[in-house]
């Protein structure tokens, strides 16, 4: 079995329960490694693009809210690549099922998540699905550098008259 790549997002109602600890911890458990690990913010474009699948839903315009960080006033959310042996399987079944009254009650869906009176899955954490869907959002929430490890092909881009910031 080839070394896979999964992208985990911990979302919105993860930070601020404070549950970064214990979710990286339950992670630590399948022994993948982290190739790549930061906190962003999440705006209504990058929204878009991560669900594209789930636009026409009728939950969409609520998740959307619930991924920007609308629904706990806060839009941090904390993205993590990690990489191993079966790591899309491994990493699903910490996380559990989308559905946080199925999910079994030790994953971490189990434990954190819930069901909004709107309906919605509050459900603490993303995990990718599939190699496919896993290799189109690590390439959407990451640039090449922000990764330690070589997984997609890359290419040189000449940029003139950029502006930057730096620490002054
Ligand atoms: N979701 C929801 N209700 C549904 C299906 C999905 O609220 O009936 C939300 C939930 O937060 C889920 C996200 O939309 O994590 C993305 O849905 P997907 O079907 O991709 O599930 P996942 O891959 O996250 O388990
Ligand atoms: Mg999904």
């Amino acid at each position: 079995m080839a070394n896979e790549s999964t992208l985990v997002i911990i979302k919105p109602d993860g930070l601020k329960k404070s549950l970064t600890g214990n979710i990286l911890s339950r992670l630590s458990e399948t022994k993948l490694k982290i190739i790549g690990a930061k906190v962003l913010c999440v705006d209504r474009e990058l929204a878009d693009k991560h669900y594209q699948h789930l636009k026409n839903e009728p939950f969409y315009p609520e998740l959307a809210k619930y991924i920007t960080g609308e629904l706990h006033g806060d839009n941090r959310v904390m993205a993590l690549v990690y990489w191993g042996e079966k790591a899309i399987l491994k990493v699903r079944a910490i996380a559990g099922e989308t559905n946080p009254e199925k999910a079994d009650p030790v994953s971490v869906r189990g434990a954190y998540g819930r069901i909004l009176t709107s309906g919605l899955f509050e459900n603490v954490i993303h995990a990718s699905s599939s190699p496919e869907e896993a290799e189109r959002e690590i390439r959407l929430w990451f640039k090449p550098e922000e990764i330690v490890q070589e997984l997609y092909p890359t290419q040189e881009e000449a940029v003139t008259g950029l502006k930057r910031r730096v620490w002054k």
